[in-house]
């Protein structure tokens, strides 16, 4: 049996869209192949946000040429948000001849067909359409094992950040109906799932064209009554469209976990402007304490941008103390990296790279201190867990995470999939300990 590999870069977007491509292939006979076997067709899917994604990509790409040394029949697949940009296909081929297949972001699931041309033709296949689609319904997939599973509910991006090269490489918003989540989320349970994530680059504008007056909100209260399923988690969202309503779904629908991830990016205003983001510090601001008022319990992750152009001591000092204001449960932070095709590539006001790492190494400061506190608040409280399997670091003990997404390392025999109510013994940054104190959810007072 011919057997594939799958590498995939970059976000979650891009592992539900490997999920898709497994279907494709081994509804096309192909298996997984086995650590250290060379595989009869490999698969890149590539993102393209951060200049390191990728320059890792062009590398891997280059790497495979000694596959087709070793196994001359190997069919090379390059697909996803790189090869979606503007002359990368066409260079691709020229650099790389021993890629045999390009595909970009809107037509993955022609992969099966690729192949096959590939394997009769011995030609190379390059498909890199402008024109946005919503891919078809019904598509197969071969689900990450787990309890958790990812289920895309829009495609792309209309808010063009000025950073950001997501709607040149995945389009405009597109939704997908909420009768065909809803479905998928219900097979997904009856397969045995127990949480679903809602992946879209901006889930807070799911509908806005679908013509039925629904949005998110009503999307969350669909999929809430799905039958069996535990919980609901969802991302990213967008400060600029987070609603009251939002607020309030997340707080009264029993499966939606109260975590939200809500991506600040500066805390300076003029860095904000010049990032498009559609938000200023003082309303971020106002909405993170309408959610912390609306849900006291609710976690607040988020992800911050240093050294944008024009950044001044200032402007970080002004995120720094935003960081420290709103006591973030953690944060995500990334060193601005210009995107060729973007905006904020050719803006004035380049900040010099050691001093966006001097910058950087103070906000993780600032913001594991804040997460280290925050957890050991937490130290005898008693919460919710859903049990994911043995811990990776320490197989003796399992691991799970709570609704506000912290993760958490205990003893009990229960199976992947149950919920426990776990009370926390000792905290660190990333994890905590706890111990089982009953079988599903603490009573609620
Ligand atoms: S919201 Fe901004 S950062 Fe997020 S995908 Fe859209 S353009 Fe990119």
């Amino acid at each position: 049996m011919a057997t594939y590999r799958i590498i995939t870069y970059g976000c979650q977007m891009n592992e539900r869209d490997s999920e898709t491509i497994a279907g494709i292939l081994a509804g096309r006979g192909y298996r997984k192949a086995a650590e250290g076997e060379d595989p009869d067709i490999v698969v890149l899917n590539t993102c393209c946000v951060r200049e390191g994604a990728e320059r890792k990509v062009l590398g891997k790409t280059q790497e495979l040429k000694a596959l087709k040394t070793t196994h001359p029949q190997a069919i090379i697949a390059v697909v996803g948000c790189l090869s979606q940009q503007p002359g990368v296909a066409a260079s691709i081929m020229k650099k790389m001849p021993h890629v045999d297949i390009v595909l970009g972001t809107h037509n993955i699931e022609r992969i099966g067909e690729a192949l096959e041309n590939v394997a009769a033709l011995r030609h190379p296949v390059i498909e890199v359409l402008d024109q946005e689609t919503v891919p078809p319904e019904g598509l197969p997939a071969v689900r990450a094992p787990g309890v958790r599973a990812w289920v895309t509910v829009m495609y792309g991006c209309d808010n063009f950040c000025s950073y950001c090269i997501v709607p040149y490489v995945r389009g405009r918003e597109r939704s997908r109906l909420p009768g065909e989540i809803k479905a998928e989320v219900q097979r997904l349970v009856d397969e045995g799932f127990k949480e679903v994530v809602l992946l879209g680059q901006n889930v807070n504008a799911y509908g806005k064209r679908l013509g039925t007056g629904q949005d998110f909100a009503d999307l969350l209260r669909e999929v809430d009554s799905v039958r069996g399923l535990s919980r609901v988690r969802f991302m990213t969202s967008h400060p600029k469209d987070f609603t009251q309503k939002m607020i309030c779904a997340v707080r009264d629908l029993p499966t939606v976990c109260e975590h939200i991830h809500l991506p600040v990016q500066s805390g300076s205003n003029s860095v904000l402007e010049r990032m498009n983001r559609g938000y200023t510090r003082e309303q971020y601001m106002d909405l993170a304490s309408r959610i912390r008022q609306a849900m006291p319990d609710c976690s607040l992750t988020t992800d911050i941008i240093v050294g944008f152009p024009g950044e001044d001591e200032r402007g970080f000092a002004e995120t720094k103390d935003l960081v420290r204001q709103i006591g973030f449960d953690a944060a995500f932070t990334f060193l601005y990296s210009p995107r060729k095709g973007t905006r904020a590539a050719s803006m004035p006001g380049e900040v010099p790279q050691e001093t966006k790492k001097a910058r950087i190494s103070q906000i993780i400061a600032i913001q594991n201190e804040i997460t280290q506190r925050k957890n050991r608040d937490l130290a005898g409280q008693v919460f919710e867990v859903l049990v994911e399997g043995p811990s990776e670091r320490d197989p003796s003990v399992k691991a799970g995470r709570t609704r506000q997404n912290k993760m958490v390392h205990f003893r009990t025999s229960a199976p992947a999939g149950s919920l426990v109510s776990v009370r926390v013994t000792a905290t660190g940054t990333w994890t905590l300990r706890g111990e089982v104190v009953g079988e599903g959810s603490p009573p609620t007072t």
